[in-house]
């Protein structure tokens, strides 16, 4: 049965569908990490939700309990001795699965923060990712995550940008801007890739990339074969969608015989590519996965991008899952000292940054809206004490979070992408 198959039952969510499909994502390692929560309650501060709620239900440990209760009930160690004398958990009932559906959706962003501080380093935001499986298994995935899911998989992107809106719109911005944005050469060592976020709502950013790729004098193209980033599959928990966007990437970067493949400004979609993808397709990638900061670092190491000095006074953003899951927040502060001369870090930065209240699919769903927005507090403070002009980001999805967050709380500084005002710089721009 594929996830798109399951469904709530006439009586409500399917509770055994869930209670199956969170045995089956229970692995050892999930199994080490369940064991191994002592209810210290430390992750608490280090949740976004939590920390501008003080909400009990919103300390990250507590987003554990359906798996856990599950798991303990009928997959660990004696489970059955337990059960049979009675010192098993209950068995996952309807209510749960109901009360839990606002935690593990709209209440986790999947930013890893509680990670940091998690004495004994439970990947809390990869085990809300396995749990949200079992949601969509029992009927209980969010309406809007599910339908952008469905998108993904039959036209190609979860905002309904097919590979005719695709050629169409690179037509267009290459005649208004006058930049050479190649799609679907038939051979390329780069497949740069793309959000439809960005091509939707950002297009500058579509343009950005291609001048810096053009600026950098690698052979490049974009593929309507492989061209949504952006994996709804995995945030909705729609694993079989997951699969569907890896595989479209992976064969449009085999077809080419691209050595790299890049990941445009989106968080979620360099961790599905660089970290989740050889695991979901069960082999090895025969290419790189870079996040595009990570490829214009490496093109201004080189000497290969050369940048004229800004002198506004900015911040940076880091997404959650480029720099604290991602490993490349050295990368965007290469990039920022190379034309920023007034770069201002916030507190805290870099790895232990506050997500922006978006990640993890928030951003697409309705019902997070006002709590999403309550979250943003904390970065907007965290902003004004640099007294920074603008707020710069790596990732989309963080930029329209913040975009929407700062309308509903009046706020007024500046939200610009990083790619956008690095190439602005290029010397010949
Ligand atoms: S991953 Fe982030 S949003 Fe989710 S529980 Fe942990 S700190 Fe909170
Ligand atoms: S910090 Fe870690 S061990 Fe402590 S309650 Fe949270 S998840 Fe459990």
């Amino acid at each position: 049965m594929t996830d798109s198959a399951s469904a709530k039952t006439s009586d409500g969510p399917n509770v055994q569908a869930a209670i199956d499909k969170f045995i089956a994502v229970t692995g050892s390692q999930v199994a080490a990490y369940l064991d191994a929560c002592i209810h210290c309650g430390q992750c608490a501060q280090a949740c976004h939700f939590h920390e501008v709620t003080h909400d009990p239900k919103y300390v990250p440990a507590n987003k554990l309990v359906p798996i856990t209760k599950v798991y303990k009930r009928h997959k660990a160690p004696f489970a059955a001795l337990k059960r049979a004398i009675g010192l098993a958990p209950a068995e996952l009932t309807a209510d749960d699965l109901t009360e839990w559906q606002e935690l593990l959706y709209d209440s986790c962003t999947m930013c890893g923060r509680c990670t940091v501080v998690c004495p004994m380093g439970i990947d809390i935001a990869s085990i809300v990712g396995l749990s949200r499986q079992a949601m969509v298994a029992a009927g209980l995935g969010p309406a809007d995550l599910m339908e952008a899911a469905e998108n993904a998989r039959t036209k190609g992107s979860p905002l309904g940008m097919t590979a005719q809106v695709l050629s169409d719109r690179i037509e267009w911005l290459a005649d208004d801007f006058e930049v050479e944005i190649p799609l679907d050469k038939k051979k390329a060592d780069v497949l740069v890739t793309l959000s439809s976020i960005e091509m939707m709502k950002y297009p500058d950013s579509v343009v950005a990339m291609a001048r810096l790729m053009n600026a950098s004098g690698v052979d490049w193209t974009f593929s309507s074969h492989g061209y949504e980033a952006t994996n709804f599959g995995i945030l909705s928990g729609k694993s079989d969608v997951a699969k569907i966007m890896i595989e479209r990437l992976t064969g449009a970067a085999e077809e080419l015989g691209a050595k790299t493949v890049i990941i445009p400004e989106c968080g979620h979609a360099y961790g599905a590519m660089r970290w989740s993808a050889a695991g979901i397709l069960g082999r090895p990638l025969p290419f790189e996965v870079l996040h595009i900061t990570e490829f214009v670092a490496q093109q201004i190491k080189a000497g290969k991008l050369k940048l004229k000095k800004m002198g506004d006074a900015i911040t940076y953003h880091d997404p959650c899952q480029v720099s604290r899951r991602g490993g490349a927040a050295e990368d965007a502060r290469t990039i920022l000292n190379a034309f920023a001369s007034d770069f201002r870090e916030m507190e805290p930065t870099g790895n232990n940054n506050w997500c922006c209240g978006g990640g993890g699919g928030v951003q697409a769903m309705a019902s997070a809206s006002d709590l999403r927005h309550k979250v943003f507090r904390i970065k907007t403070e965290q902003v004004d004490k640099t007294g920074a002009q603008s707020l710069v980001s790596a990732c989309a999805n963080c930029r329209l979070t913040m975009d929407e967050s700062k309308v509903a709380l009046d706020w007024h500084t500046d939200i610009k992408s990083l790619v956008e005002l690095v190439a602005d710089q290029l010397e010949d721009a």
